[in-house]
């Protein structure tokens, strides 16, 4: 049984955050959601994984690997690729960090999933934002489309571009 996903829990941040939204509140609430999961795992947010995400929560958008790089220079010295790299491998595999494979590029999640939950970007095309949906009907849509034909599905992630409620208006 796959547990539907409602956005009215409170606390819950909405999908397109309003331009103008106190988004100093999204990253300071976003960076509480990392350090109370790494302390539940037992895991170190050490201040590299801590900048790497800052600068992820910057905004809504996604940012390369090497914008990430260059945002984290600005406020310190300049980390080796390589460094960025293992802090973003690590910020994926606890969850708090997607990569958007058709950009090329990396946004932070405050969304816990379950195992197999698929998850649904969603891109818009004029502001850049990325907003997750994540629906199990979808999920298991896919999973008998794939089992249909003997595939056994991994990571499912749907990206879908178009345009966000706020760049929608008028
Ligand atoms: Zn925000
Ligand atoms: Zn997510
Ligand atoms: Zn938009």
């Amino acid at each position: 049984m796959g547990r539907t996903k409602t956005a009215h829990d409170k606390g819950e941040p909405a999908v397109f955050p309003a331009p103008g939204h106190d988004h100093d509140r999204c990253s300071s609430d976003a960076m509480a959601v990392a350090e109370a999961r790494c302390s539940e795992r037992g895991q170190r947010l050490t201040s590299i994984r801590r900048d790497v995400l800052g600068a992820l929560l910057a905004n809504h958008q996604p940012l390369g690997a090497y914008e990430i790089m260059e945002r984290v220079a600005r406020a310190g010295p300049r980390p080796a690729p390589i460094t960025v790299y293992r802090a973003l491998e690590f910020l994926r595999e606890n969850g708090l960090v997607h990569r958007i494979e058709s950009r090329n590029a990396f946004v932070a999640c405050v969304h816990s999933h379950a195992d197999g939950d698929l998850v649904v970007f969603l891109i818009c095309e004029r502001c850049g934002t990325v907003g997750e949906a994540s629906s199990s009907e979808v999920a298991s849509t896919v999973k008998s489309a794939a089992a249909a034909v003997g595939f056994t599905p991994k990571s499912p992630v749907i990206e879908v571009t178009g345009i966000c409620t706020h760049c929608g208006k008028g």
